[in-house]
C-alpha cells in the first residue's frame, strides 16, 4: 500500500513520473562518485542536487592519496592532477620558532605521497564531466528533494521540485542520501542519529598569496588559545582559526583586531596581509560536530557520506570518507541493482564494510581533540608545550609513519571492483 510521502503535502500536483534503477540525493563527493561508478557499470543513475552548479562555500580542498589513487585507477588523476594545485607533502607543526613534523607522506608507499589541493567545486564538476561520458549517468541540476514515496515500509522514490518550481517524482528501487551532514533524506527516513560534540569550532577565511612566498607552509601553528590551519592554495591561502566551541560571539566581540593579531603572531609570514580581512562577513563559521547513524539504511534506502556519518575536521578526512563509502557502495550494489533486486543485506554490506573504518576514524579524531586540542584550546596567555602524544610520535620513526598512513588511506585501502 502507498503511504502518504514523508514531509510533503499531499495535495500537489505531480508533473512528472519518472523511473531508474538509482536515485542518488547529493551532488557532493560521495553522490557524484556513486553515479558516476555505477553508470560505469551500466546502471542507470538519476541524481538530484538542490543547487544550479558546483560553485559551493568552502568545504575543503583536501584529495588525499586514497582518492587520487581511485582516480588512477579509473585513468583519470594525471588529468586531473594537470589543473593548477596545492600540495600537502607533511603534517607539519609551528610552535613558536619551532618547526615540528608529524606525519610525511613521503613515507606512505603511493605514486601519490602528497595531499593535492583541488577546489571543491573544480573536482566536482571534474567527476560530474567524467561521469556524463557514460549513457546511464544522468544528473537534474536544481531538484530541491523534499520528500520520501513509500509503499509498505519500503522507499520506492522521491519527490522533488525541480528549477521550475513544478513537483516531481522519481521512482526508484534504490534511494541513495548522500545529501550531506544536514540531511534531508536522513531525517525523512527517521534515522537515528549518535552526535559528540567536539570542542571547537572553526573559523574559515582566505589570505592572499604574494610573490616570493614559499610554496608551501607548516599546515599548522599554534598560539595561546588557539590552533591555526593553514592550507597552501595555488592562488591563496586557506587560514582555518580553531576556537573554543560556541566562542565565536566572543571571538566577534575582541574584534578583528585581536584576530588578525593573533595570525601575524601564530604565522608571521602572513603579518603583512592580515590587514586585507576587514569584515566579519569575509568569514565562515564551522560548528564542528561529530556524528553518525546507527543504521545507515532501510528497505529501498541507503545513507552514505556526511548524511550517514558527520567527521570532525582533524585530518581533513571528510571528502575522502566520502568518497571511499561511494566506492564500496558501488562495489557492492552494482550487481544487485543491474540484476534488479536489492535486499536490505546487500545495503547492510555497504554499512559493515565502512562503518569500521569511520568509527575508528572518529575514535582517533575524538583522541586528538580531547588530549591535544583542548589542551591548546585552554592554554590562557603561555604558549603551549607539544603535548606528549605527539612528542612520543615524533621520537620515534616507526610511529610517524602511522599518522601519514591514516590521514593518506583511512583504516584500510579502498579499491574500484572491475
Ligand atoms: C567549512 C568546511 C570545511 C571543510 N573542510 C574539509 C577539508 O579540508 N577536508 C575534508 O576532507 N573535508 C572537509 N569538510 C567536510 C567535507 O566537506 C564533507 O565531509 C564532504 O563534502 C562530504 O561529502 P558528501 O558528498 O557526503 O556531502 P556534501 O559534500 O555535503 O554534499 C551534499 C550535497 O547534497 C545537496 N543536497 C542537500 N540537501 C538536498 C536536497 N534536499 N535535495 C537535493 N540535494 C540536496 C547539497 O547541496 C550538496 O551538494 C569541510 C566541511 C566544511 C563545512
Amino acid at each position: 500500500m502507498t503511504q502518504p510521502p514523508r514531509g510533503q503535502p499531499d495535495d500537489e500536483k505531480i508533473v512528472e513520473l519518472r523511473e531508474t534503477s538509482c536515485c542518488i540525493v547529493g551532488g557532493g563527493p560521495a553522490g557524484l562518485m556513486l553515479a558516476t561508478l555505477l553508470a560505469r557499470k551500466k546502471v542507470p543513475v538519476l541524481l538530484l542536487e538542490q543547487h544550479q552548479n558546483f560553485n559551493r562555500d568552502f568545504r575543503g580542498d583536501t584529495v588525499h592519496p586514497s582518492t587520487l589513487e581511485l582516480l588512477d585507477q579509473l585513468g583519470w588523476a594525471d588529468e586531473i592532477l594537470k589543473k593548477p594545485h596545492g600540495k600537502v607533502s607533511s603534517l607539519s607543526l609551528r610552535l613558536g620558532d619551532r618547526h615540528i613534523k608529524i606525519a610525511d607522506f613521503s613515507t606512505v608507499p603511493t605514486r601519490f605521497p602528497y595531499i593535492a589541493l583541488i577546489p571543491q567545486a573544480e573536482f566536482l564538476d571534474f567527476i560530474c564531466r567524467k561521469g556524463s561520458q557514460f549513457p546511464d549517468f544522468h544528473v537534474e541540476m536544481g531538484a530541491n528533494v523534499l520528500s520520501l514515496v513509500e509503499e509498505n515500509a519500503t522507499v520506492r522514490g522521491v519527490r522533488f521540485k525541480g528549477h521550475d518550481g513544478a513537483l516531481r517524482e522519481v521512482r526508484a528501487p534504490l534511494v541513495v542520501g548522500a545529501d550531506g551532514r544536514f540531511s534531508r533524506v536522513r531525517q525523512l527516513g527517521g534515522f537515528e542519529v549518535n552526535k559528540t560534540s567536539p570542542p571547537m569550532d572553526v573559523l574559515w577565511f582566505r589570505l592572499p598569496r604574494k610573490p616570493g612566498d614559499p610554496q608551501e607552509l607548516p599546515l599548522f601553528a599554534v598560539g595561546p588559545g588557539h590552533l591555526l590551519v593553514v592550507l597552501s592554495r595555488t592562488a591563496d591561502f586557506q587560514l582555518g582559526y580553531v576556537i573554543p566551541k560556541g566562542t565565536f560571539a566572543s571571538q566577534k566581540f575582541e574584534g578583528l583586531e585581536k584576530l588578525r593579531a593573533d595570525i601575524g603572531r601564530m604565522q608571521p609570514i602572513l603579518a603583512d596581509r592580515v590587514s586585507t580581512l576587514t569584515d566579519w562577513k569575509q568569514i565562515a563559521v564551522l560548528s564542528v560536530e561529530s556524528s553518525r547513524v546507527t543504521t545507515w539504511f532501510r528497505p529501498g534506502l541507503l545513507l552514505i557520506g556526511d548524511a550517514a556519518h558527520v567527521m570532525s575536521p582533524v585530518g581533513g578526512v571528510g571528502i575522502n570518507y566520502a568518497v571511499q563509502d561511494a566506492v564500496e557502495a558501488a562495489n557492492l550494489l552494482a550487481g544487485p541493482l543491474a540484476a534488479g533486486k536489492v535486499e536490505p543485506q546487500h545495503l547492510a554490506a555497504v554499512q559493515s564494510a565502512r562503518e569500521f573504518p569511520v568509527k575508528v576514524i572518529q575514535f582517533f579524531q575524538k583522541m586528538i581533540q580531547n588530549r591535544i586540542l583542548t589542551g591548546v584550546l585552554t592554554s590562557k596567555g603561555a604558549q603551549p608545550t607539544l603535548p606528549l602524544p605527539l612528542r612520543i610520535l615524533t621520537k620515534i620513526p616507526f610511529l610517524r609513519r602511522l599518522p601519514a598512513r591514516v590521514v593518506a588511506f583511512g583504516i584500510r585501502r579502498v579499491k574500484i571492483r572491475n
